[in-house]
């Protein structure tokens, strides 16, 4: 019997709007002490009205339409019926069959995908829609008494529902990868899952492959009781949890008991396994209504206003970086992983192809591009990237700016310095913020390529090594590298390499 995991995703996205999702209280007191960004209406007080945050309702179709979702025109408010300490109103304002979007869908792929996995894959987006969060609970040690905080509670959320269209725990983590690169380059979300600004259920069931190619495989595969894992708070832990479940459900298949109820397992991130919480017997019954006190959502206006405001999206955005700069798709793939690199990059690129324009160099950009594009991630993407970590920065506040970096760049292009001397260059202006030509200036960094000098320099290393010369002569080829080396040495490396090699040849030969 071959198994094969099925996999849906829900996930929750905190918006950070400047206010909660129905009233005016401070949406960024994520810090603040307990109980101070409360009002009447987020805890739910008689008498009070909501008012939707119009910012969030733009959020949650801006978050629509970049997942592929089709608007609904009219869309509403509905009240989900609970009652727990941590909803005051009895109720969650919530959507319930007119969210704000749905029928979306995301192409991704799996760069890691074994043989026979998915490269690329399509999962369906079912629907994204609006909601308020409710407080945080804060249960005490011996498990007597429980504090409520509710800073939390009327935060605005973005529920998004994906289709089981996962074929493995891998391809979740891209997927949750790239959901969350795309909130943050919307601006809707931190979506940090550690925060809590995106948090994520996962469904898994196993059902069985046909291996019979004259059975068409649509017709005959069947969904089976799922199991809803909670409780994920990383990225590593979802990817953990599903591949557990995988490992649970396939030795119950094997023993003939699979799972015959929809069940909801917690994750132990210290243990590293799933425990069971309860077994869901029908549907709950949440009692969903229209809420009386809020108007539908006329959609089609916000979304005219709405569409001029998209960004480029990430997978728009690696595209062009291959094709506009010429990089190559892992380091395009690395750079747009980080928004703030990918910014970064950008100028750096744009100010080179200025740069390059008044250099007086011939080839022009187009003929160059890719040359460039190699330099810039080969010292962006493996240098100052390595010496960022080493001293614990971030692009995002580093000391080096895109001109500074361009002109480095193009000192070693042109190779006013070599690469010795590039490294004390850049860790220099990543100390001291100082315009590379300054520091090369200030070290006397520069090549030498004055081949006058040179000459000399070489000149001496021939009279001091005659064993070497006699060698060479002798058809020891490789005895010209230990001169090199002297002349490199006597230069304090600031030499040209190559231009050495090729004065010594012309002086051996005429020796
Ligand atoms: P519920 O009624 O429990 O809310 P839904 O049908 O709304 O279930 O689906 C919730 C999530 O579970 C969705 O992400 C969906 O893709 C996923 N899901 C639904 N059925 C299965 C299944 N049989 N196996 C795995 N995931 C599933
Ligand atoms: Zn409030
Ligand atoms: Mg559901």
């Amino acid at each position: 019997m071959t198994l094969e995991p099925v996999i849906g995703l829900e996930i929750h996205v905190q918006l950070k709007t400047k206010s909660k999702m129905f009233c005016g209280c401070d949406n960024r007191a994520e810090d603040a002490p307990p109980n101070t960004a409360v009002c009447p209406v987020c805890m739910g007080h008689p008498g009070t009205l909501p008012v939707a945050n119009r910012q969030a309702v733009e959020f949650g179709v801006l978050a629509s339409l970049a997942l592929g979702c089709r608007i609904t025109k009219e869309s509403k408010f509905d009240r989900k019926n609970y009652f727990y300490p941590d909803l005051p109103k009895g109720y969650q304002i919530s959507q319930f069959d007119k969210p704000v979007g749905v029928e979306g869908k995301m192409t991704l792929e799996n760069p890691l995908a074994k043989e026979g996995e998915r490269k690329v894959f399509t999962i369906g987006i079912t629907r994204l829609h609006l909601e308020e969060d409710a407080a945080k609970l804060q249960h005490s040690a011996d498990g007597k008494s429980s504090l409520v905080d509710f800073n939390r509670a009327g935060t605005p959320l973005a529920e998004i529902v994906t289709e089981p269209d996962f074929a493995s725990p891998a391809e979740a983590k891209v997927f949750l990868h790239e959901l969350r690169l795309i909130m943050r380059t919307l601006g809707v979300s931190d979506a940090d899952m550690e925060k809590g600004h995106l948090r994520c259920d996962a469904n898994i069931s196993l059902r069985e492959v046909i291996d019979d190619p004259a059975v068409e495989r649509e017709t005959v595969l069947r969904f089976n009781p799922k199991t809803e894992v909670k409780n994920l708070n990383s990225f590593k832990s979802v990817e953990r949890a599903l591949e557990y479940e995988i490992v649970r459900q396939t030795a119950l298949w094997n023993a003939g008991t699979p799972p015959t109820q929809t069940t909801t397992r917690g994750w132990d991130d210290d243990k590293q396994i799933t425990v069971l919480q309860r077994v869901k017997e029908g549907m709950a019954d949440y009692r969903y209504f229209p809420d009386p006190d809020l108007p539908p959502l006329e959609l089609a206006s916000i979304e005219m206003a709405v569409r001029p405001k998209m960004p480029e999206l990430p997978e728009a955005k690696r595209a062009r970086f291959r094709e506009e700069y010429a990089f190559t798709a892992a380091d395009a793939k690395q750079i747009v992983d980080n928004p703030y690199l990918a910014d970064f990059t950008e100028k750096t690129m744009s100010e080179l192809h200025e740069w390059l324009s008044t250099s007086g160099e011939k080839e022009p950009w187009e003929a160059q591009k890719a040359k460039f594009a190699k330099l810039v991630s080969g010292w962006l993407l493996s240098k100052l990237l390595g010496m960022l970590g080493e001293i614990g920065s971030d692009v995002r506040i580093m000391k080096v700016t895109p001109e500074n970096f361009a002109e480095f760049v193009a000192m070693v292009h042109q190779g006013k310095i070599n690469s010795t001397a590039a490294q004390e260059v850049l860790r220099t202006m990543l100390e001291a913020g100082q315009d590379p030509s300054q520091i090369v200036a200030e070290k006397g960094l520069e090549q030498v390529s004055d081949v006058g000098d040179l000459e000399l320099a070489c000149d001496n290393a021939i009279l001091a090594n005659p064993k070497v010369v006699e060698d060479y002569k002798a058809g020891t080829k490789n005895a010209i590298m230990f001169l090199v080396g002297q002349v490199m040495k006597s230069t304090r490396g600031k030499a040209k390499p190559d231009l050495v090699r090729e004065i010594l040849e012309a002086k051996l030969g005429n020796i």
